[in-house]
């Protein structure tokens, strides 16, 4: 038979723009300093990686499906109650089970101009439309979302701190957005940086305090393991019984679920990668402010350099490969005269200070 036109998917699906993810490899060189896709310069816990090697011996049984060990550990570290935790292959997939669970085809979900790049994919993926939101200066306006809410609006998204922009929305203002939302539009908190905000608890109190707030969390950023796919939610106890329905019962494997387990109980390790990350974050911009590169105050693992024009930013990330480092381009993100830079140890920014410093002719 002959082949006919492609077989037409759900509405929505071909609006995707695929996601593109940071580059991990130079041609020619084996001496890369990965820095574009937010990964922890220190690597997993020791103890987690003995988890996963100690998995090994039980690859043959299928996972529990509840999860309920994870959860646990999770309940007690962070003073939750585990019977509120939903677990997924990333908080990518919890993202996931939020939107197809509560958003469908006419439905609206609200993100914002710089927002992260999912969002979009997964309200197509429901037959949903995105509706982006204007910010301010590389900060989400609060009050820009309240008045783009409508009738039609079921999901709010917002990632605190923001990736790519590493800016953070105050407390104050998080209460304002969900006293100003209708009771029956989710609001996410994406909380993939939380853990690099100081004393911030991801929102986990406004999830006590409002019905129709969702905290996610990932275990790719903080513990490390983003090789693994490992993430989070919790919410109140109606929502996550609707997103376990969704979920595929055995969606995380046994050596995901050992590994996050040790990873998020060896709290020292964990103390130890946010005291670096902030003391190497502050460093670097410090450094880029004083060389004349645009940066703001970022409460992430990561910062968002600013150049004059989009050449400059161009010309920078050619500078950085020549000498062997990758970090993110986010034109994506409607922000081309930037480059995001994932802070790494002390040695990374110490090369990175280097390579900058001779691309803007102060040393
Ligand atoms: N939210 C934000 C804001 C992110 O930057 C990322 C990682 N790029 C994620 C969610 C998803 O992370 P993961 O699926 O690895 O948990």
């Amino acid at each position: 038979r002959p082949i006919t036109d492609p077989i037409r998917p759900q509405p929505g699906i071909m609006e995707i723009a695929l996601y593109v993810s940071g580059e991990s490899k130079l041609a020619g060189r084996t001496d890369v300093l990965k820095l574009s896709s937010n990964e922890n310069p220190y690597g997993a816990s020791p103890k987690a990686q003995a988890a996963f090697a100690a998995a090994a011996g039980n690859l043959h049984r299928y996972p529990n499906t509840d999860h309920a060990g994870l959860r646990a550990a999770i309940g007690e570290i962070h003073g939750l109650d585990p019977d509120r935790i939903i677990c997924g292959v990333g908080s990518d997939e919890v993202l996931q089970f939020i939107t197809q669970s509560y958003a469908g085809p006419g439905d609206e979900v609200i993100t914002t101009e710089h927002g992260f790049s999912m969002y979009p994919i997964l309200a197509h993926a429901a037959g949903a439309v995105p509706v982006e939101v204007k910010e301010v200066e590389r900060r989400i306006d609060v009050d820009a979302i309240l008045s783009a809410v409508t009738e039609r609006t079921r999901i709010v998204f917002i990632a605190n701190p923001a990736n790519p922009t590493g800016t953070m929305v105050a407390e104050a203002d998080l209460h304002r957005l969900v006293a100003g939302l209708p009771g029956d539009v989710i609001l996410v908190l994406d909380g993939a940086y939380a853990e690099f905000a100081e004393g911030f608890d991801g929102g986990a109190s406004l999830v006590d305090t409002y019905p129709n707030v969702v905290m996610t969390r990932t275990f790719s950023k903080i513990h490390g393991l983003g090789g693994l796919r490992i993430g989070w939610g919790y919410a109140q106890r109606s929502i996550i019984d609707v997103l376990n329905r969704v979920r595929q019962p055995f969606n995380l494997s046994v050596a995901q679920m050992e590994a996050a387990e040790a990873a998020v109980r060896d709290v020292s390790f964990t103390r130890f990668c946010a005291t670096e990350n902030a003391k190497w974050r502050d460093h670097l911009r410090q450094a880029l402010v004083q060389m004349g590169i645009g940066c703001d105050e970022s409460f992430a693992n990561f910062i968002l350099a600013r150049f004059a024009s989009a050449e400059e930013a161009d010309a920078a990330d050619l500078a950085l490969k020549a000498e062997g480092i990758l970090v993110r381009k986010v034109a994506g993100y409607k922000l081309p005269n930037c480059l995001r830079i994932t802070i790494g140890d002390e040695d990374a920014c110490r090369r990175i200070i280097g390579v900058l410093a001779t691309f803007k002719g102060v040393r």
